[in-house]
């Protein structure tokens, strides 16, 4: 162990000490059973999805109830683990409809939860509770993940990645210290200014973090800064693009302009990292002890190569359980061959996720759009709001179309109209459009955030490639 990682270790060993979190143990316990058997993988995942069912099914009133209905017990599983089948799928509007009967009854862990909120890829916003478990799991399998891109414990690394627009001083001062503790940076992807982007690259120039964690649209923005400016010295071990399709096209300028290689990763709020590229880039591996993945295609269990909905199974947060729960993206199944990497969890063969669009300004800067759905302010993501689109139609305008859910409030549209210019320029008009639904792209997939003048424009109905295969 070297001087940094003892040091560094020492540090969040001390935060589980204040916190009483268990992100460190987490993260060990996660790089030993990657090594697992298969069997192994299985058994423990099969023995924590038992012990979520019968958690759920005594705490939380909403499995109760359909389990109940729907002829199940927990026991049954263990006879046959087939019964899980029969347990209805968890969609977006069952958890709006169901959203405290959701919510555990067990007065300790109740006291954990924390409120979140995302838009998913589609634009329909979700929002839900979390408890210590489950963001212990999501921040441990990043640093997983991390490593298999080359990152040591210890070592400075550093993400493009939705910050906060409005934030409050006592989550920035906790921000700071967790980065401090993990030694990492952070630039803000939602607005990634020319200033900013240079900001960054000196940053980086100086402090020479190793890895560098983003979105694929905000890693390509950065990508063609430093192609135009005079950067050919900034270089990364490994680069992770996460929360949105990675297209090919992507990938290979990231990689030329870093000189490393891109890994994908498959990850959402509501469920931590699904699935990521290890070393071998043959597939994503499902992160199994996290995440129970089923992909069906019209009812029935999916064949490797055949393409499906992503219906997932997370284990970790009790406080609000996601059981069989249809998120929204697609995906298919590698075949059964190893992989070279020596980990034996499956592997998904390519995800069809969450395309977002940089917006383009009148001063040059391009914008990452997908902060209106995620980061910390998930601007649209709000209860009055079923599903929203926002369209740079032009370089001076924005429309924003939003599905009601009851009245929207006047001052959450204001709040959108000025956080919108604060991003984009204080020229751009906003024009708010109230349909009754919104259509899919052509391709059948929802994007909630598209740019007329992006150059990723299209990608969305022509492009699904996220690896190699
Ligand atoms: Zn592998």
């Amino acid at each position: 162990m070297t001087i940094n990682e003892t040091f560094r270790r020492g540090v969040l060993n001390l935060h589980t000490a204040i916190t009483g979190r268990h992100i460190l143990d987490c993260l060990d316990e996660l790089n030993r059973t990657q090594w697992l058997s298969y069997d192994n993988l299985m058994d423990m995942q099969r023995y924590k999805q038992q012990r979520l069912l019968e958690y759920a099914y005594q705490y939380v009133p909403y499995y109760h109830r359909i389990f109940d209905n729907a002829g199940f017990h927990p026991n049954d599983m263990r006879d046959n683990p087939a019964a899980f089948q029969k347990l209805p799928i968890l969609t977006k509007s069952l958890i709006r409809e169901n959203f405290s009967e959701l919510q555990t009854t067990e007065p300790q862990r109740r006291k954990q939860l924390s409120k979140v909120t995302t838009s998913g890829s589609t634009g329909q916003p979700l929002v839900f509770y979390q408890d210590h478990a489950f963001r212990d799991n999501v921040t441990a399998d990043i640093q997983r993940h991390l490593g298999w891109a080359g990152w040591k414990m210890g070592q400075l690394h550093a993400y493009l990645w939705g910050g906060a627009f409005e934030e409050t001083l006592s989550h920035s001062v906790r921000n700071r210290l967790i980065d401090w503790e993990w030694n990492r940076f952070l630039s803000n992807a939602f607005t990634l200014t020319e200033e900013k982007m240079a900001a960054f690259a000196e940053q980086v120039r100086r402090q020479r973090p190793r890895i560098l964690f983003g979105y694929a649209s905000s890693l390509l923005s950065f990508a063609q800064f430093v192609r135009q400016g005079s950067y050919p010295d900034i270089t990364f071990d490994g680069i992770i693009s996460s929360a949105e399709v990675l297209p090919e096209a992507f990938r290979q300028i990231i990689e030329e302009t870093f000189k490393c290689r891109v890994y994908n990763r498959y990850g959402t709020k509501e469920l931590g990292g699904v699935a990521s590229e290890c070393e071998a880039q043959n597939g994503l591996h499902v992160s199994v002890e996290n995440n129970l993945v089923e992909i069906l295609n019209d009812g029935h269990t999916a064949q490797p190569g055949e393409v499906g909905s992503i219906i997932v199974t997370n284990l970790n947060n009790w406080g609000m359980p996601f059981i069989r729960y249809s998120i929204g993206d697609e995906a298919s199944w590698a075949d059964g061959s190893k992989c070279s990497c020596g980990r034996l969890s499956p592997r998904l063969k390519s995800v069809e996720g969450r395309i977002v669009d940089q917006f383009v300004t009148r001063d040059g800067r391009a914008s990452w759009a997908g902060f209106a759905g995620d980061g910390y302010s998930s601007l649209l993501a709000q209860p009055s709001i079923k599903q929203f689109q926002i369209i740079q139609e032009s370089i001076d305008n924005i429309k924003v179309l939003l599905v009601k859910d009851g009245e929207v409030p006047v001052s959450l549209l204001k709040r959108i109209e000025r956080t919108m210019q604060a991003a984009f320029g204080e020229e751009i008009a906003i024009e708010f459009e109230f349909p009754e639904k919104i259509s899919p792209m052509p391709s059948g997939k929802h994007q909630y955030a598209i740019s007329k003048l992006s150059q990723s424009q299209g990608i969305g109905t022509n492009m699904t490639l996220t690896n190699n295969s």
